[in-house]
Formats: structure tokens, C-alpha cells, sequence
């Protein structure tokens, strides 16, 4: 580009940056590219296949070439809104669904047609505050505390709404879990004390379950069970069915929102259409499930939960402390008690703390800033996902579900996450 052509670019995203997950891959690669050795702890993106049944259909349905109805094709619309009830036993009719290339696409569209105040508890997942920015939309950051779980404490969200000058107007609260960037998750009773909250202030409630089907004992509970008339649930089949580069996210609303779900679908038609035709005929096969599928969880649950103790254990013992994860496959770990060992090394923000360790160890993670969190805490979130995840389920196949995995497990076939998480302990422990 000339270096006299005039930038013309809107103030809202001015300075901007490629998202933190996508920025962090795309600079493991260059780094592999040029032979040096990455832990690649930084994009969260799940390491197990899409499983065959699914992708069989997807090659079945390739011819597929008409553009579909812009809510979703009706049979998907069916099959999302029957896997919430046979899932969270959530009764959401299918003319509440909306399908979107990705849940990333739908919470964009969400904060484009929702009129009102976004509240976001933090850590939170990359993208929820910058699709805020780039719209030029209030965001009001409810910072939640290590002691807590990093969860939502219903008395301070309370506390900050009635201090309101308008505690009644518009607001969006966004709840994740099991949760992006740490792995904890909530009891019902947990839920059912937010809900309390949330239905005195009538807040609609975005809940981004996408990991639903990750939670390690198969036990994740909706919050839309507690608060159905306001929740809208939001799922995909990036993580429980491996298939993030398909780009296939769903929302469910409850007939009350259906005036959202409205917009969303005339914006949508404005703008992407509909999603992929031979994706949409495949994701049947996956939301209606089957014994196949539903194995293929309870394996993949077993692996990740093995894999994220041995990680926790790997990152206890340096001093740093860190809360087991419950779902997912991410852990959140805090090093403020090693503030002062770090801090007489010059490091003192969670940007300095991850640029170092991935200069001085090949250790690529990110740090606790992007997930809205103070400069100065010294978080970081790692995801531990970069192993061969066929092998692995191939592996956990030889052993009953009904057994735990032999100790061994995780050494053999997952062993990128846990040298990772070791020369970050070594290195951390200094
Ligand atoms: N959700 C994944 C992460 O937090 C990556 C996908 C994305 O951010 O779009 O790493």
C-alpha cells in the first residue's frame, strides 16, 4: 500500500486486532514454519475427529446446492430444539431455533438487534466485549473473583443492578459454562440463585452452553430450565461435535423473545443468507444423536477430564494457583502468589507474563487480559487440546467406561498438553 493513501476507516474499529484465539494459531504456525518448537496451549479448538456417522452424512449431502430458509433447514430447527429436550429437558419449540454459521455469528447478531445493556461477567470467552465495541455498544463488565470459582456471586450482580440509576431498563446478561477460560461450571442451585436475580430485573439471559456436552460427568444443567421464559441457548457443533471449521452454531428462544429471533432472522438474510446447505443436512445426524455419538462423548468426556487433572496437578505444585476444570478443556491458572519472583524478572501483566514464557520456553498460551480481566493479574488461560484426539478415543475404547483410564493414559496420548503445562510450571516456579 502507498504510504500517502489516506486510511478511511470507521472510528469503532479503528486499532482493532484479529481475535486473540485465531491471532495466537496463526503465530504457532509461523513459528513452526521457522523451526522453532511451540507448546501449542493457546487456541481452543477440540482435538477429537467429528464422528463418522456425521461426517458420512456431510459427504452424502454434498450435492446440496439450494440455499436454505434463512432460520435453518426445518429438520435441523427440529433436531436442535428435540437434543435440548432430550439433553436439558427444555421444552423449546423448533420455530424457536435459529441456525447461524458459528454461535460467534448469532452473538453478533444478538448485540446488533438487542436494545439495551450487555453484561458481561469476567474472565470471559475473547469475543463477547470487542462485537460489543465494534458496535459501538455499552458493556458493563461484572469482574467475578478466584475465590468464588471465578463464578457469578447473584448478590453482586444484585448490588450493581439496584445501584442502577435504571435498575428495570433493557440488559443482556451472558453466562458461559462449563466455562471458557477456566472450566468451572455451576450447580442448579447456583443457577436457580442467578435466575433469582435475573428474573427481579428481567434480564434476558444469553447462555452459551456450547460445552454443555463437554461437562466430564455428563451432568450439565440449563439454566433455561429455571428461567425458560428469558433464557436464549446457545449451542454448536464446534466442541462437542469437533467441528469448529464447519461453522454451524444454533440458538433457542423461548416464545417470548420470538420478537429478537425476528431481527436476527431479517438481519441474517441481510447478510449471510443461510448457513452451508451440506452442513445443515449433516448436523441432523449430530443433534439427533444415537448410541454412537453419545459413546463417543462419554469417551471423550473420560479423556478430557483425565488430561485436565494431570494438567492441574503438573501446574499446583509450582505455587501457582488454578481451579480444576469441571467441563471443557481449559484451564484459568492465576500466578499472583508468584508476583514478586515474576515482577523481579520485570514481568508484571498477564501480556508481559505470556510473551516471555513463549519466548523463553516455547510455550504458547494466552493471556488473562483478552478475557477482559485486569492488566496487571497475572492470569493466563491454556488449552489443553493439542494431541492426536482419533488415537486417543481409539485408545480409550480398550477400556471399559465403567473403568477409570490406566495411569498411564495421558503420558502416552496426550503428552503435548502436559509438557506443556510442565516447562510452564518449571519456568513460572523460576
Ligand atoms: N472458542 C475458541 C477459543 O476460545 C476458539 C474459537 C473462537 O474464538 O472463535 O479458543
Amino acid at each position: 500500500m502507498n504510504a500517502r493513501e489516506p486510511v478511511s476507516l470507521d472510528l469503532r474499529v479503528r486499532g482493532i486486532g484479529e481475535s486473540p484465539t485465531l491471532a495466537i494459531n496463526q503465530r504457532c504456525a509461523e513459528l513452526r514454519r521457522k523451526g522453532v518448537r511451540v507448546h501449542r496451549l493457546g487456541l481452543g479448538q477440540s482435538p477429537f475427529p467429528v464422528p463418522s456417522l456425521v461426517v458420512e452424512t456431510l459427504r452424502a449431502n454434498a450435492h446440496r446446492k439450494d440455499y436454505l430458509p434463512v432460520r435453518g433447514l426445518p429438520e435441523l430447527r427440529e433436531a436442535v430444539a428435540d437434543f435440548h429436550h432430550r439433553t436439558d429437558r427444555l421444552d423449546v419449540p423448533a420455530e424457536g431455533v435459529l441456525i447461524g454459521p458459528g454461535s460467534k455469528e448469532l452473538m453478533f447478531l444478538l448485540q446488533v438487534c438487542f436494545y439495551g445493556e450487555i453484561v458481561v461477567p469476567t474472565p470471559c470467552w475473547v469475543s463477547y466485549v470487542p462485537q460489543a465495541r465494534i458496535l459501538g455498544r455499552e458493556v458493563r463488565r461484572l469482574p467475578t473473583r478466584f475465590e468464588d470459582g471465578w463464578k457469578v456471586a447473584p448478590e453482586a450482580l444484585d448490588r450493581v443492578l439496584s445501584a442502577e440509576h435504571d435498575p428495570y431498563r433493557p440488559r443482556l446478561l451472558v453466562l458461559n459454562y462449563p466455562a471458557n477460560p477456566h472450566g468451572g461450571t455451576y450447580s442448579s442451585t447456583e443457577l436457580e440463585d442467578i435466575v433469582r436475580v435475573a428474573r427481579r430485573y428481567s434480564l434476558v439471559l444469553l447462555s452459551d452452553e456450547i460445552y454443555g456436552q463437554l461437562h466430564y460427568s455428563g451432568n450439565h444443567v440449563s439454566v433455561g430450565r429455571f428461567y425458560p421464559e428469558g433464557t436464549i441457548l446457545s449451542s454448536g457443533l464446534s466442541k462437542w461435535c469437533g467441528a469448529g471449521g464447519w461453522r454451524l452454531g444454533t440458538f433457542a428462544f423461548p416464545p417470548r423473545l420470538g420478537w429478537l429471533l425476528d431481527a436476527m432472522a431479517a438481519v441474517a438474510s441481510e447478510t449471510y443468507t443461510a448457513v452451508s446447505a451440506p452442513i445443515q443436512y449433516a448436523a441432523v445426524t449430530a443433534f439427533r444423536g444415537g448410541a454412537e455419538i453419545e459413546r463417543y462423548l462419554c469417551h471423550a468426556r473420560r479423556i478430557l477430564r483425565a488430561l485436565g487433572d494431570r494438567c492441574l496437578a503438573t501446574l499446583a505444585g509450582s505455587g501457582m494457583r488454578v481451579h480444576r476444570a469441571e467441563g471443557a478443556f481449559y484451564l484459568f491458572p492465576d500466578l499472583g502468589p508468584l508476583a514478586e519472583g515474576l515482577a523481579a524478572r520485570g514481568i508484571r501483566t498477564s501480556e508481559a507474563l505470556c510473551e516471555r514464557l513463549l519466548d523463553e520456553t516455547g510455550v504458547a498460551v494466552l493471556p488473562g487480559s483478552v478475557f477482559e480481566r485486569r492488566t496487571d493479574e497475572l492470569t493466563l488461560r491454556l488449552a489443553f487440546v493439542d494431541f492426536d484426539g482419533a488415537r486417543a478415543l481409539a485408545a480409550s475404547e480398550t477400556t471399559p467406561l465403567d473403568q477409570p483410564l490406566p495411569d498411564s493414559f495421558v503420558e502416552q496420548l496426550c503428552p503435548g498438553p502436559l509438557e506443556g503445562c510442565r516447562r510452564l510450571a518449571d519456568w513460572a516456579a523460576g
